[in-house]
Formats: structure tokens, sequence, C-alpha cells
């Protein structure tokens, strides 16, 4: 699978791996900008997955606009923002119509 993602100007591949490859057991995802690559545990579940792309999304958001975010507060938002767009599907029709 070959996906695309480009954030703030920069083109970044998205990588669904596996956690050894991905060399940490701890994460479900992790940006290397070095290689504007995106990588998202791919045993995770659909759900952690989605929420894992979310956060690696926060954390480019976090960098490129010098945020200043703390690792705790980034879970959070993912967490709040998977929970939002999860519950309304329609999310981008309601300003649009
Ligand atoms: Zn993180």
């Amino acid at each position: 699978m070959n996906n695309k993602l480009k954030a703030l100007g920069i083109d970044f591949d998205v990588h669904f791996s596996s956690k050894r490859k991905m060399g940490n057991g701890e994460y479900m995802g992790r940006v290397n900008y070095q290689e504007c690559l995106i990588e998202i545990d791919k045993t995770a579940t659909e759900q952690q997955q989605q929420e894992a792309f979310l956060h690696e999304l926060l954390h480019i958001l976090n960098t490129e606009l010098e945020l200043k975010l703390e690792e705790d507060t980034i879970h959070r938002l993912s967490y709040g923002l998977h929970c939002i767009l999860r519950d309304n599907p329609q999310f981008f029709n309601i300003t649009i119509n």
C-alpha cells in the first residue's frame, strides 16, 4: 500500500509497518523527518491505528508550528480528536452545506 500525506507543505509517505521494523515496542506510530515518513503499527487495531495516525499528525503540527506541546497533551488531543471524528463521520459536511 502506498499512502501519501501532505502536511503543511511536506509530503510524507505513510507506511503500515510491524512493531519490530519500527524498532520500539512502546509506540504505535512514529514520524521520521529525515525520510518524510510516518509509520503506523499494522498489528494494532483499526481504531488504534487511526488514533496513532492523528497522534503523529499532531507531532508534525507541534514541530512545524513550534507549539511546544508536551507528549501528554498530544496524547490527550489525539484521543479527543479521534473520538469526535469517529462519532461524526459527516464532520466535513457540517460546514460545507
Ligand atoms: Zn507521541
